[in-house]
């Protein structure tokens, strides 16, 4: 049955993703984003999508928009540069943000997901990282604004899941990429798709030795909706346990451009993982659900978008 649907977050690389998918689906969609890292240009394909509302909206206020069934909280930075720069409406967006939209859940008795993030994990000494593993953050480095937000949020939404019995969900986001990556946030695949498509010298930070597992889009976007209709409250790792070195995922970015880039190491920030793969037993499990697109496709599939961010 078609449902009134909140994404936040919504001009965002995921949150434009799963507006799309939700749509598709025949429901009707409300997409509430404040723009501090968002974009239109995501959901200016949209425009005349009579089941699609924008709305410009801050949810670190309260705010009500009328009943929905599901709400989907998508708002965050989520590069690593963006939460930097935006340190403090990291963590509010991150507490004040996600208990808004759980009051309104707890309101209109609507179902809620919130993205999760690897980062729960830190730097992890568990490996791959399981659901069950609690995880190792400096809890005042620079990532702190970041990752203590997210924990944050998910005791939050374990806390109206137990004492006000909504029906909550939590995805744990791994690395994933694909079209409406933003071009200048600094991540690995963004960075290192344009610097070889104009020719630049590829970043590596580090020695390029720590590892990160890549999932494109569609494959997360997949998975998430899969989560919001499951029955479990627990957190589920939803991402592509493919792992690569940040030099091996440089390599195949130049196979794909065709770039002849060299590449330059620069200092690795700090507190940056060394290592970083999902165990996704519990999606398989519960889900059904599983990656289906390879780093090399999901490039190819990506490179398109690339070259017109270059182009603007
Ligand atoms: N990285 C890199 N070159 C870049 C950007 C990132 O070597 O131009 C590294 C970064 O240090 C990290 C990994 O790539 O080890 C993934 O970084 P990203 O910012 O994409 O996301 P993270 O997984 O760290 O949140």
């Amino acid at each position: 049955m078609s449902q009134r649907i909140l994404v936040t977050g919504a001009a965002g690389f995921l949150g434009s993703h799963l507006c799309d998918a939700l749509l598709a689906e025949g429901n009707t969609v409300v997409g509430v984003d404040n723009l501090c890292t968002g974009n239109r240009d995501n959901l200016a394909h949209l425009a005349r999508e009579t089941r699609f509302s924008f709305v410009e909206q801050d949810i670190c206020r309260p705010f009500d928009l009328g009943a929905v069934d599901y709400i989907f909280n998508f708002a965050s930075p989520a590069s690593p540069v963006d939460y930097s720069r935006l340190g403090v409406e990291t963590l509010l967006v991150g507490s004040a943000g996600t208990i808004n939209t759980l009051d309104l859940a707890r309101k209109y008795n609507a179902g809620y997901l919130h993205a999760s993030t690897s980062e729960c994990y830190g730097d992890p000494e568990v490996h791959p990282q399981v659901e069950t593993y609690w995880g190792r953050v400096n809890p005042i480095g620079p990532r702190s604004v970041y990752d203590e937000a997210k924990r944050f949020s998910e005791a939050a939404v374990m806390a109206y899941h137990r004492y006000h019995q909504v029906n909550t969900h939590l995805v744990r986001i791994f690395n994933t990429y694909g079209p409406r990556l933003q071009a200048n946030d600094g991540r690995v695949i963004s960075n290192l798709m344009i610097q070889a498509l104009r020719g630049e010298p590829l970043t590596i930070y580090g020695d390029g030795s720590q590892t990160r597992s890549f999932c494109y889009v569609s494959d997360l976007i997949a998975g998430i909706v899969l989560l919001s209709r499951s029955s479990e409250s627990l957190p589920v790792n939803i991402g592509n346990p493919d792992e690569w070195t940040i030099l091996e995922c440089a390599r195949e970015i130049l196979a794909i451009t065709g770039a002849r880039s060299e590449i330059v190491f620069k200092p690795l920030p700090q507190d940056d993982p060394t290592r970083r793969r999902p165990d996704i037993t519990r999606a398989r499990t519960l889900l059904g659900w599983e990656p289906k697109v390879k780093l090399r496709e999901g490039l190819e599939r990506s490179l398109a978008y690339f070259e017109a961010a270059i182009a603007v």
